[in-house]
């Protein structure tokens, strides 16, 4: 058996009422909640040993150095990363994609072809017709089904040797499609492409093995796994990060600087300008910690009945469409009648519930089913199938309210 009462007691927030109401939340998708181990690790730095890393002699600044590079090569291992210098930290996953496209801004020229998929999160969208602008490469975009699943057979027919970039992420955040990148990965590989997989909601859900996956870049954020907001990684494979240029300069990131010429540290320091959120990178890797502690197998194993279990109870009331049938991870994306989710939404909050409504950042997904969005209820291994109970009656009730 799951130990979920045993693990709901770590989570502080988990304990506290909303609206009068014992809080569920089920917006994990957006931000997942904070074990207490992972807030008293923040507790920690600032009460114990808050120094600038990396520059200081001082013995506080050695003890943050020494914690900051441990909680990277956590992650490294963590990922199977070749080299811990191959994570750098970033403030996220939108800050690691937009280091990526702007470092292409270099290497692409005209009539160079990047992919994406049909299934991207605009923070995945936006950078890429930004860098298309800048470079006149054109953006070419592999087609989402019915089901919410890619056509692979079209992506096939996208690839060819002007791909010079492939992006995608591993699991789609609207609505919790598994992307088959191993295959996506292989095929770009066979044109000579490089491949950036957005991890956002993968990382939170399942063990990922870069070298295994043999992908040029990885990236996802502390906040949706367990850790502090305004942090993230970018992995890149040691050649690909060697090929682009430095993103920022500042402090941090040069070895020599006249003003005649500067040389740039070697890696990770290269992208890793000014003083990190040294606080976050650590509490982040307490956070992998954490959930490696209570197992991966076992999370996407009770994740995924509670999954079953929702898709189920939620199928039983009438006129409700759930988009994204295919291969997926805990989150159910759906819309009762002509009901606007946004009604939804906010009934369910006076009951203490919380799941997203709108379009998720994904509108060409919504366009595809030519809805304005949905409603999200996004389930994390601390959640219970007595909170689907109160999800369903709150959803009911709704209705009733709205129809
Ligand atoms: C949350 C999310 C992002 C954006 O992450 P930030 O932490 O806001 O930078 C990007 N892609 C996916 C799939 C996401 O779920």
């Amino acid at each position: 058996m799951f130990p979920v009462e045993k693990i709901r007691a770590d989570f502080p927030i988990l304990q506290r009422k909303v609206n009068g109401k014992p809080l569920v939340y089920f917006d994990n998708a957006a931000t997942s909640q904070t074990p207490k181990i992972v807030i008293d690790a923040i507790v920690d730095y600032y009460s114990n040993y808050n120094a600038n890393i990396h520059r200081g002699v001082h013995s506080l600044s050695q003890e943050a150095t020494d914690k900051y590079e441990q909680a990277r090569i956590i992650l490294q291992k963590h990922f199977n990363a070749k080299y811990a210098y191959e994570m750098i930290f970033t403030s996220g996953t939108t800050q690691s994609i937009n280091m990526v496209a702007s470092g292409f801004s270099s290497l692409l020229k005209k009539g160079d072809e990047i992919i994406v998929s049909a299934l991207e999160h605009h923070s995945n969208i936006v950078p890429w017709q930004m860098l298309c602008e800048k470079t006149e490469a054109i953006l070419k975009v592999i087609p989402m089904n019915d089901e919410g699943a890619l056509v692979m057979s079209t992506y096939d027919e996208l690839l060819s040797e002007n791909t010079k970039l492939v992006f995608c992420n591993h699991i789609s955040n609207a609505l919790g499609t598994i992307n088959p990148i191993e295959e996506i990965i292989e095929k770009a590989h066979n044109v000579g492409a490089a491949v950036l997989i957005d991890g956002a909601q993968s990382t939170p859900h399942m063990k990922v093995d870069f070298q295994a996956l043999d992908v040029d870049f990885y990236v996802t954020s502390a906040h949706k796994v367990c850790g502090p907001t305004g942090v993230g990684f970018l992995y890149g494979k040691q050649e690909w990060l060697e090929k682009l240029p430095p993103y920022q300069g500042g402090g941090e990131m040069i070895e020599t600087v006249t003003f005649e010429k500067t040389t740039y540290a070697g890696l990770p320091h290269k992208f890793e300008a000014g003083t990190p959120n040294i606080c976050g990178g650590i509490a982040f890797g307490v956070a992998i910690d954490y959930l490696n502690s209570i197992g991966f197998d076992a999370i996407a194993t009770y994740e995924q009945e509670l999954l079953e279990y929702g898709t189920q109870e939620l199928s039983k009331i009438d006129g409700v469409r759930i988009y994204g049938t295919s291969n997926k991870t805990s989150v159910i994306s759906f819309n009762v009648g002509e009901i606007h989710p946004y009604d939804i939404g906010s009934i369910l909050d006076k009951l203490g519930i919380a799941v997203r409504t709108g379009h998720h950042c994904a509108q060409p997904i919504m366009d595809f089913y030519k809805i304005p969005g949905t409603v999200r209820a996004s389930f994390a291994f601390y959640n219970t199938k007595q909170e689907i109970d109160v999800f369903i009656e709150g959803l009911k009730k709704s209705i009733i309210m709205l129809s």
